[in-house]
């Protein structure tokens, strides 16, 4: 057992099935449920995103599949896969575009909700960002929840309940999920190897709140931090030119996590082949292939806005600086040096106009403009307005 167990998986009691360690509340009402035999067709998970609903979801199908008596073992095969996620009868969902469109709710989610599953008691659909229902597929998908089929839990994630149509949110259980706190985030810092304070705590600020960033940040992510932060330093020193400079680091950046993004799908198909043979189920494979194109897919706009957050922070604390507020507040505060110089060289106006430009040009990123252009044209307006002030 001690060579499969590993973090956040199974220990000698098993017990970190369900998500750990910040969101006791949900994990407390779903084991609940699940030891009850009470569970409910329909659950909303309302929390920011990516904070443990995917281990909460998956877990909840080992629980209600795994066929040992205090379930979810957390060690059976059953228990494995729907951990893993490729489990026949656990689904997840995410939009496509913009917004889950009705013809997905009409041509996949319900005919997975109401055809019986190859393998498994209960099937669990997981709805990522269910928040971004648009009214018609709501409405398609109210069939669903109306005349629910037997064994079928709906896993709705949802960060805004406000976004979601009422006639949906009133027929689910809601579960509230949590930020972390700063301890339970420095404690999982730790875990992913970030030994030293100084470090450990830069991430931990500079995550707000989202384990899934911290990942990022323990992974390497915090020496693109660094880099980021020192592109309004270069340009005041080398001038405009380097804002090509800027550019061409930030798809050497782009492109290394896409390799990485296309490295962990290989590996995902893999380990498919591993569990099913040559017998992978057409809808696990079909899910499988999804995901990892939809994750090769936003790879760029990822990786590029959370560059633009990192500019976006350090100019607050210019902006911070600059008007006389405590350096202790700042996100970057073990870069005193440097943002002292930043912030006195653009002032409170130039802070501040330098991160409503990055800011706009982040939501640009989002409506698919050219991202090479708007890059370059954002580094040659901060290089202008550093030299201006
Ligand atoms: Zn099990």
């Amino acid at each position: 057992m001690s060579t499969r167990a590993g973090p956040g998986r199974r220990e000698a009691s098993g017990a970190p099935v369900w998500p750990a360690p910040a969101q006791k509340h949900a994990a407390g009402v779903l084991r609940a449920s699940v030891e009850r035999g009470d569970v409910t067709h329909a659950w909303a998970f309302v929390g920011p995103a990516g904070v443990g609903q995917r281990r909460a979801a998956r877990a909840l199908a080992a629980g209600l599949n795994c066929p040992a008596p205090d379930a979810p073992c957390g060690a059976c095969d059953v228990c494995d896969r729907c951990l893993r996620g490729v489990y026949p009868a656990y689904w997840e969902f995410a939009p496509t575009g913009a917004a889950h469109r009705v013809a997905e709710v009409r041509e996949r989610w319900l005919p997975a909700a109401f055809r019986s599953a190859p393998e498994g008691r209960w099937k669990v659909l997981r709805v990522l960002e269910a928040d971004r229902m648009n009214e018609a597929a709501a409405n398609a998908f109210l069939k669903g929840l109306e005349e629910p089929p037997p064994a079928t839990s709906w896993v709705l994630e949802v960060a805004d309940p406000d976004e979601l149509p009422d006639t949906v949110l009133s027929r689910c259980r809601v579960v509230r999920f949590a930020a972390w706190s700063p301890a339970a985030l420095d404690a999982e810092a730790r875990r992913l190897g970030l030994h030293d304070a100084g470090e450990r705590a830069l991430a931990v600020r500079a995550c707000l709140g989202s384990p899934a960033t911290l990942r990022r940040l323990a992974g390497g992510g915090l020496d693109d931090l660094r880099r980021h932060r020192s592109i309004p330093r270069r340009l005041r020193d080398q001038g405009p030119g380097y804002a090509l400079v800027a550019v061409r680091a930030l798809d050497d950046e782009v492109r290394r996590h896409a390799a990485e993004t296309k490295a962990a799908g290989r590996r995902e198909r893999e380990e498919l082949t591993r569990l099913y043979g040559d017998e992978v189920p057409r809808g696990i494979a079909r899910q499988v292939e999804e995901r990892a194109a939809r994750r090769e897919r936003e790879t760029r706009t990822r990786v590029l806005q959370a560059a633009l957050d990192d500019l976006v922070a350090w100019y607050r604390d210019c902006l911070l600086v600059a008007s006389g507020g405590d350096p202790a507040g700042a996100l970057n505060l073990d870069a005193g040096d440097e943002l002292r110089a930043d912030a006195g060289a653009l002032g409170p106006s130039g802070a501040l106009g330098a991160a409503d430009l990055v800011l706009a040009t982040r939501e640009g990123l989002e409506l698919n403009v050219q991202h090479t252009l708007a890059l370059e044209a954002l580094f040659l307006e901060l290089s202008s307005l550093t030299r201006s002030t």
